[in-house]
């Protein structure tokens, strides 16, 4: 595999790594925004945004929304939208669980992960507190940074059948080993030790178990990589990369976002289903004295999300002719019942971005007799009304702990980002478009 592939998935799996949480990931994209001179918004002030000004707002820090400004007037907006959540087990309030001699953690199900991929492995806690100082509250990301709980399987001894398929119990099965019994207080202390604070200024706190494992490349040609969250921190990282390397077109306002709770059905205050989007693009266009609704038909947004590759052992659970393949390029998404926003206009805009960039692009569709996922596309959609298309990268083991996915398709994502960024398209008409 090329160097320079390879040298851009170790810098995904940096990300991954630096990234526990969406909160996490939030600090990781805002880290690189601001090497790059971009200013913060505050969305409590009145926003003033300069021609040529680059910016971003965030929200309950776990979502982050980034844009530039053109120095021409503006035209229409080119926006890609991804998500920082993943799969995994929140620590409930009371999180001390003291039976048998040992302290477990109580935990419950975010999202809908792959129970048993959480086994055996050693974990962390990681997520945000609120730290309480008088009348003030203030919000900071923390993590554990070692290898710290496990949930530990039941010997087979004790279970004969366990390979005869076995349904595990997040109420049961699930609950993590911290310690003994006597060790209550200690996770506590050692989040307040984290931060450097004292643990009473510790108000409240969201929580969640991380996989320690830090991802790696593999494969015969170093063609496949490996790591937690990789769904969707690949889509978030690569649109980010390649907002920050594109050059946009005259008159077009880019826009980079990634929202949390998509895991969750994104119905949140900082989910694709608020308006938190639409709010922004509003804002920006009155500050630029620009009506916003007169600029949606110029305005194209992706959605961003993985998508299924064909199992290799499995491949009778693709539809045939809807199969992507590992490294096989960017896959648009389809579905009839438009739990994907792709349609023909979307499709053949981006298809020609992707041709401009010389990326191939995959077609997904679910077999006709199984439901299959859904992401932020549509629902985002329902409160943007522009053209949209759903795409992804083609991965294994979606919502395991640990995913698998392509060296070469990381490449090709960025590249086919950064000719989108790098380009505008202007309505003529309700049926004709101009991409520029
Ligand atoms: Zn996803």
């Amino acid at each position: 595999m090329h160097k320079g592939y390879l040298d851009e998935a170790e810098s995904l799996l940096s990300f991954i790594s630096a990234s526990p949480t969406q909160f996490h990931a939030v600090d990781c994209m805002e880290a690189l925004l601001l090497e790059d001179g971009f200013t913060e918004l505050s969305l409590s002030e009145p926003f003033s945004v300069s021609p040529g000004g680059k910016y971003y707002v965030t929200k309950n820090r776990s979502s982050i929304l980034a844009f530039r400004v053109p120095t021409e007037p503006l035209r229409g907006c080119m926006i890609c939208a991804a998500h920082t959540d993943s799969p995994t087990f929140r620590l409930k309030p009371d999180f001390e669980l003291k039976s048998s001699g040992y302290l477990r953690l109580s935990t419950e199900r975010y999202g809908g992960m792959i129970l048993s991929s959480w086994l055996d492995r050693p974990l962390s806690v990681a997520g945000r507190v609120m730290l309480r100082d008088g009348e003030q509250f203030t919000s900071r990301s923390v993590s554990i940074d070692r290898d710290l709980v496990i949930i530990p399987n039941v010997a087979i001894h004790f279970n004969r059948k366990i390979n005869e398929g076995y349904a595990y119990n997040p109420a049961t099965d699930m609950l993590p080993l911290a310690g003994m019994a006597e060790d209550g207080g200690m996770l506590r202390a050692q989040l307040a030790e984290a931060l450097g604070v004292d643990v009473d200024s510790i108000a409240a706190a969201d929580l969640s178990l991380y996989d320690r494992s830090r991802g790696s490349i593999l494969g015969l040609n170093r063609e496949f990589f490996t790591s937690p969250r990789i769904d969707n921190l690949e889509c978030s990282y690569a649109s980010l990369r390649a907002f920050l390397d594109a050059e946009p077109a005259d008159g077009i306002m880019t826009v980079c976002a990634s929202f949390d709770n998509e895991e969750v059905g994104s119905m949140t205050k900082q989910g694709a289903d608020s308006p938190i989007l639409f709010d922004l693009l509003l804002r920006i266009a009155d500050s630029l004295g620009r009506d916003l609704s007169e600029l949606l038909p110029s305005t194209f947004l992706v959605s961003a999300d993985n998508a299924h590759a064909i199992h290799p052992n499995h491949p009778e659970l693709s539809d045939a002719a809807h199969a992507p393949i590992i490294n096989g390029g960017v896959v648009i998404k389809h579905n009839a019942s438009q739990r994907y926003a792709t349609d023909a206009t979307s499709e053949a805009i981006f298809s020609e971005i992707c041709r401009r960039a010389s990326v191939p692009i995959q077609h997904f569709a679910n077999r006709s007799d199984m439901p299959g996922g859904s992401t932020l596309g549509s629902i985002a959609n329902s409160h943007l009304p522009v053209n949209t298309v759903d795409i992804g990268l083609a991965q294994l083991a979606m919502h395991s702990a640990c995913e698998t996915a392509g060296v070469l398709d990381l490449t090709y994502m960025i590249s086919a980002m950064r000719a989108f960024f790098s380009s505008g398209i202007l309505a003529k008409s309700d049926r004709e478009w101009h991409l520029i």
